[in-house]
């Protein structure tokens, strides 16, 4: 591919790197005059396919192979599917990052985290500014999302202009941060816009989103309205208009508010770094807890997806450092239950059902509003914007598929239904020009791997089928000097499959005794298909056989 690239040197080239085969992962490289630039770098959480893994990061071989030609990195906002990977795999690419003053703050929280600190050049630029990256004439316009600061990305080229709209909605009361520069989307349609990669999250859903200034009203209301017990509120740590709406919810009810989780005193913090929050209420430290009245008190906890070591997690079964839950008291999900967490989520409304704790989710209460714009706001951006070729992004092939057929109905003449890893040549007549090197890497531990590697695969194997070791000692002349050990974990239970393990020794055993000349690569080869035949006609098991033949000099 390296070699055909050279032909687009100074034409636009757009490639998905993770995003658009998944919501999350979002990883998107711009081409312009032989220079590469990288808006986003994000993680997405591992499924089944990933066994001990949470996290997931995009592969970025392609990006190392072009390494020398990377200008820079664009963050468009603070949320962890679009800087989360940053920490993990900058070593790899040492590249200028640019971004605002919260996205930075949070962004060099979390570098510190992982010790590099001072390592990272993080550029901080204003909001709505103009700066430059290489050959990349660029300028930021804030649009309202679920985290301060969101930031699209105007690219000017010759060949003409791209708008990135980052994770985006039409949110006229925000509560924190600025409003969208609507003013300045319809200027840019009135320059031109040759083409625009859009958030299709919502894609399927009518009317709008919905604004977090009403959600406030309804939070309010919801929270004075209960008048005993403790209130415990878990939304997303970086939804800093939620944490705040929430926090002078409970102050206007006369609760002290206290805040569970690290990630909440992060992104707090890097909201009262960058000016935010400023007339929220003090909050408590977890371990203060015990000191006030349940009654008067609420916690903001983390863990509203379920995620196991989060506050919420641990209250559910009873096990958090700083306080408990008893009967009576609530638990309100200011939050989306988001596709693939349901088992999770729904696990912790039972537990907490059966504590006789009352739950309050966005099922049954107005409690969430999403950060992603609904078809109306969709429709609205591409009459601001009026972009000739419409690139949907931030969605399952599914929500890309839907978004192309809304935007060629909304005035796109072009549409492309892209693919992570694919190659666009971004011009009047679009067209996919190749494909790159793409998927998923796990962080497994300190360890980055490839779904491929001989870890995982063997991880599966044992979570799916278990594993037997055999292990046998023989003399020089191929004696057995000990009875033959063998354990299947995940396959036999050590105390109840006592004959099962009896008759597979024996079996072993005597096949060593009748065969004694045979070779130990041999011996090792034929005493797996025994086992393996045993396993599979007495438990009706394929689990992966290990045998390993010691001889000792006597
Ligand atoms: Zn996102
Ligand atoms: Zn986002």
């Amino acid at each position: 591919m390296a070699k055909d690239l050279k032909k687009y040197k100074d034409e636009i080239l757009f490639c998905p790197l993770g995003g658009t085969d998944e919501i999350g992962v979002n990883c998107y490289l711009y081409q312009y005059k032989g220079k590469w630039l990288i808006v986003d770098l994000g993680i997405g959480f591992a499924d089944d396919h990933y066994p001990g893994v949470d996290l997931l990061v995009p592969d970025i071989a392609f990006l190392i192979s072009v390494k020398a030609n990377i200008a820079g990195m664009v963050i468009t906002h603070a949320h962890e599917d679009h800087l989360g990977a940053i920490s993990y795999l900058w070593q790899e690419l040492r590249v200028p990052i640019y971004t605002t003053k919260f996205t930075a703050s949070v962004l060099k929280a979390k570098l510190s985290e992982a010790g590099l600190a001072d390592k990272v050049p993080v550029h901080e630029i204003k909001e709505n500014a103009k700066f430059e990256i290489g050959p990349f004439d660029l300028e930021f316009i804030g649009i309202t999302h679920s985290v301060p600061e969101m930031q699209g990305l105007v690219i000017r080229t010759e060949k003409g202009n791209i708008f990135h709209t980052g994770d985006w909605k039409f949110d006229p009361d925000p509560v924190i941060g600025q409003h969208t520069n609507m003013k300045r989307l319809k200027e840019i349609g009135d320059e031109g816009v040759l083409a625009m990669v859009c958030d299709s999250t919502n894609i399927f859903v009518e009317g709008h989103s919905g604004s977090e200034g009403e959600l406030k009203n309804s939070l309010t209301d919801l929270i004075a309205g209960f008048k005993k017990h403790l209130v415990v509120v878990t939304t997303f740590a970086s939804n800093i208009a939620r944490v705040y709406s929430i926090a002078k919810a409970a102050e206007k009810a006369g609760r002290k508010v206290s805040l569970a989780g690290t990630s909440l005193w992060r992104m707090y913090h890097a909201a009262v770094e960058c000016g935010y929050m400023k007339d929220a209420p003090d909050f408590i430290r977890p371990k203060e807890i015990n000191r006030y009245k349940r009654e008067e008190l609420l916690v903001i906890a983390t863990g509203c997806q379920g995620e196991a070591n989060a506050a919420v997690n641990k209250l559910s079964r009873d096990d958090h450092q700083d306080f408990k839950l008893q009967k009576g008291d609530m638990v309100i999900f200011a939050s989306k239950i988001i596709p693939g967490n349901e088992v999770k989520i729904f696990g912790l409304f039972n537990k907490f059902c059966k504590s006789k704790i009352e739950v309050l989710t966005e099922k049954d209460h107005f409690v969430h509003v999403s950060g992603h714009p609904a078809r109306e706001e969709v429709a609205k951006m591409y009459e601001l914007v009026r972009p000739k070729i419409a690139i949907p992004v931030h969605g399952e092939p599914m929500h890309i598929h839907e978004h192309c057929n809304f935007a060629k109905k909304h005035g796109a003449k072009h549409t492309v239904q892209v693919e992570d890893g694919m190659l666009v040549h971004i011009a009047d007549e679009p067209s996919v020009v190749g494909h790159v090197q793409t998927g998923k890497m796990a962080i497994d531990g300190n360890f980055i791997l490839s779904p491929d590697s001989e870890i995982l695969k063997m991880r599966r194997r044992m979570r799916d089928d278990g594993i037997v070791f055999v292990s046998i000692v023989l003399s020089k002349n191929g004696r057995l000097l000990k009875q033959p050990t063998i354990v299947a974990p995940g396959v036999l239970d050590s105390r109840e499959d006592a004959d099962y393990y009896d008759n597979i020794t024996e079996e072993v055993r005597e096949y060593i005794q009748a065969h004694n000349k045979l070779s130990d690569g041999d011996m090792e080869n034929k005493i797996r298909t025994i086992v393996k035949r045993f396993m599979k006609a007495e438990i009706g098991k394929h689990p992966k056989i290990f045998v390993q033949v010691q001889r000792v000099a006597i």
